[in-house]
């Protein structure tokens, strides 16, 4: 603090006594639309705190009255209103490669799925509500049987997502009872969901077995006691065990369970419901083929590769689901009325698999030709140029994609993009920093990814409907 009481502190007070009143200034026409725009209160705040932020600055000796014009202060609380104004929750530009990107909402749900949550949203639905018998319903019967037709599972039940799945699962089957799992299969996703710690939330004893690269099927079957309540294999979602390996497949693990009384469950995490090689993405077992090779339950997640929204969804045995649904953790984890009619549409999609590489957003994405990239990479290259300038080199070149969100881990789909390189072949320090921060300071945030000396923009998951926008918000931030 600087002493007030000499000449500086004189000189304080006189540029203090310059701040105009806050009635005077709400009345001048500047803040006329402003009011008109965002309300008498909101406006009010914002002054005060530009006026505040100017006071504090003053004290420092960093401010000028210039700031204190009726225009000046309109265009400081204008700013800070619409920034305030503005929503936390933003759609942005997701050219990180990633498709299914967890921290930018995984799946992006089709038309179909967003007019059935418009409707529920603003009318009143049967959630619960059994629409033949007019008696309370179950909320789990609005999907069930779309699950068991697209599965081939005998029941179903749906939660909050995956990891709720597996909890639940836990701990109506296996509470202070001992479940069997691989070495090469204890994975953690994300930081925050481990296998060995589900399993103690759950109130179940994790009983390893086998080695990180190989375990077998006598493995599991010495590792069976009287306290076993349940074999389960986990997905090795975001990481691939390769080499001299061995792993007991839900096939050969079956029989010896059945053989012990016991039942399997999986854990497939992307759980897909059609076989992706046919679109040429690489294969991964689906639910289907999970449960007729003898998984008594299988547990996946929504917003992954089935493309819906967040949820997990359990499918098998009728009497094993019936118990997971009598546990009280169900209730706690039970899905809304929004996740239920978005899951519903995108269901209803799978019964035409003619029509799913265009309808499912998520297979849309991950089947998109190189050819169309190529071409949205060349018309976008002049506006990205002319917003980074000349001391950048702005290119279309070949990428990698991934499909993210652990499914398939070590896949990668050649897709098309823009880099952004010093010019000149020059090292690129901070600056390529720079332009990342500029991108993703846009109105619609633009997230890519440095990396090689390049900021990497791929193009696969902006949409034809998409780039008109995208052109545009890169020739307002021009020269
Ligand atoms: C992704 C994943 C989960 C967690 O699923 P969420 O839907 O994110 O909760 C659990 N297990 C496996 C194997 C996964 O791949």
């Amino acid at each position: 603090m600087s002493d007030v009481t000499g000449g500086e502190g004189r000189e304080l007070r006189a540029l203090m006594a310059r701040v105009p009143s806050v009635e005077r200034v709400m009345a001048s026409a500047v803040f006329e639309p402003l009011i008109a725009d965002y309300g008498r209160t909101q406006t009010l705040t914002m002054l005060r705190a530009t006026l505040d932020a100017w006071r504090t600055d003053a004290q420092a000796g960093r401010a000028s009255v210039d700031a204190l014009t009726d225009t000046m202060l309109g265009h400081a609380v204008s700013l800070r209103l619409a920034k305030h104004t503005q929503s936390r929750v933003r759609s942005v530009f997701n050219l990180t490669g990633t498709v299914l990107h967890t921290n930018l909402g995984r799946a992006l749900l089709p038309d179909e799925a967003v007019r059935a949550v418009a409707d529920v949203l603003t009318r009143p639905a049967n959630l619960e509500f059994d629409l033949d018998t007019g008696a309370r319903g179950d909320r789990d019967d609005l999907v069930n049987d779309l699950i068991c037709e697209l599965t081939g599972a005998e029941a179903a039940t749906v939660v909050n997502n995956n990891a709720a799945a597996v909890l639940l699962t836990l701990s109506a089957l296996a509470p202070r009872k001992e479940v069997i799992v691989s070495r090469g299969e204890l994975v953690e996703i994300g930081g925050a969901f481990r296998i060995p710690d589900i399993m103690s939330r759950a109130g179940a004893k994790l009983r390893e077995v086998g080695t990180t690269n190989r375990t077998h099927l006598k493995d599991y079957d010495e590792a069976i006691n009287a306290k076993t309540a349940l074999l389960m294999k986990v997905h090795c979602s975001n990481y691939a065990v390769t080499g001299f390996t061995k792993e007991v497949t839900t096939a050969e693990l079956a029989p010896l369970a059945r053989e012990r009384g016991l039942p399997v469950a999986v854990d497939l995490g992307s759980g897909t419901l059609v076989d992706l090689a046919q679109w040429g993405l690489p294969r991964e077992a689906t639910v289907r083929e999970t449960v007729e090779a003898g998984a008594d339950l299988v547990t996946f997640s929504g917003d992954k590769l089935l493309g819906g929204p967040q949820a997990g969804l359990i499918v098998g045995r009728k009497d094993l689901i019936a118990k997971i649904k009598k546990h009280p953790l169900k209730r706690a984890l039970r899905v809304g009325k929004l996740t239920l009619a978005a899951l519903e549409a995108v269901l209803r999609l799978y019964r035409s698999p003619e029509t799913l590489q265009t309808r499912l957003t998520t297979l849309r994405l991950l089947t998109r030709p190189a050819d169309a990239m190529r071409l949205a990479a060349e018309r976008i290259q002049p506006a990205l140029q002319r917003m980074t300038g000349d001391a950048f080199a702005v290119a279309c070149e070949p990428m990698f994609s991934q499909i993210g969100s652990g499914a398939l881990p070590v896949d990668v789909l050649p897709s098309y993009g823009l880099t952004v390189r010093l010019a000149g072949g020059k090292r690129a320090g901070g600056q390529l920093n720079r332009i990342e921060k500029k991108l993703r300071a846009m109105p619609r945030p633009v997230i890519g990814r440095i990396a090689d000396g390049a900021l990497w923009l791929d193009l696969r998951c902006l949409e034809e409907f998409d780039e008109a926008a995208f052109i545009a918000q890169l020739e307002g931030e021009g020269a």
